[in-house]
């Protein structure tokens, strides 16, 4: 296998998830599935339409505003307003909070899901993938909300959107850190969804792709929510059939683990091994 970003081969495998190998450049700490593969992996797609439904989503709209709310307070400490490309917008639950912040106008780009959030917004939106995207003018901020680790080509795509910024413009990335805490300790970490993602990274590799992309100075972080955090670690559990031994082994790995993570967890942020990386990159440095 070839790595994307140092073009050296690499046949170290990392790990195999549901029969798919996932192999990793150590060099560069980027972690990616076999290109060939990737056609099989679509047609396991089906299994991921219960993540992208609505109604689902909605149960948790109170968690992730919250959420988003210290992200785009983050995003107006380097710009109050100007126009914003939201790539891959999902929901556009994002937009609509950053809206709040704010004074901006927005391009939405989604290619598979309807847009609920955003009836407030001064707004275009087009159903199509970045890749089909062509642009009219350049913009003040590009948002990639877990979007990177789904292209085929995430160093085409990070190219294309230093072409369409703005001068001062800034690009705002989050993709989930596959060297983080939670992706050590939990069996089942949600994010190592091969049917839809392509690319993982560490904050590393994310630098080092910023970097060849031809983008400047770089604020990053890296965090979880707790709830996930939860959910992620339930999946320890599952194999442990009688439900009320598992119940009592989880109840007392909960009480030990989660005081001692709420205590160790900002130290555990910044040295990066939170379960999401969050970047805001300059064009120029
Ligand atoms: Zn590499």
């Amino acid at each position: 296998m070839r790595c994307q970003l140092c073009e050296s081969q690499t046949e170290k495998i990392y790990k195999v998830i549901r029969k798919s190998k996932i192999y990793e450049c150590s060099l560069c700490q980027l972690a990616f599935i076999d290109q060939k593969v990737l056609t099989v992996t679509k047609l396991l797609k089906d299994d991921t339409s219960e993540l992208y439904n609505f109604e689902n989503y909605k149960k948790d709209e109170g968690r992730l505003r919250k959420r988003f709310k210290k992200l785009t307070v983050k995003i107006t400490a380097h710009k109050k307003s100007g126009s914003v490309l939201d790539v891959g917008a999902g929901f556009g639950l994002f937009s609509s909070e950053l809206n709040k912040t704010g004074d901006f106008n927005f391009d939405l780009i989604e290619p598979g899901l309807k847009l609920r959030y955003v009836g407030k917004l001064e707004k275009k939106i087009y159903p199509l993938t970045f890749e089909k995207f062509k642009a009219g003018r350049k913009y003040d901020i590009i948002l990639m909300m877990d979007v990177l680790e789904h292209y085929i080509n995430p160093l085409k795509n990070l190219e294309k959107a230093k072409r369409l910024l703005k001068k001062e413009g800034i690009l705002v990335i989050q993709t989930p850190n596959y060297k983080s805490l939670m992706a050590s300790i939990c069996r089942d970490w949600a994010w190592w969804m091969v049917e839809d993602h392509k690319f993982f990274f560490s904050p590393k590799s994310l630098r080092l792709i910023l970097e060849k992309a031809g983008f400047g100075s770089q604020h990053l972080m890296t965090y979880e929510d707790r709830e996930d955090f939860k959910k992620n670690l339930d999946g320890n559990f599952v194999k442990i059939k009688n439900h009320f031994l598992r119940a009592v082994i989880k109840g007392v790995y909960f009480t030990i683990f989660f005081p001692i993570y709420f205590v160790a967890r900002n130290m555990l942020w910044r040295l990066n091994y939170g379960g999401l990386i969050f970047v805001i990159a300059d064009k120029v440095i």
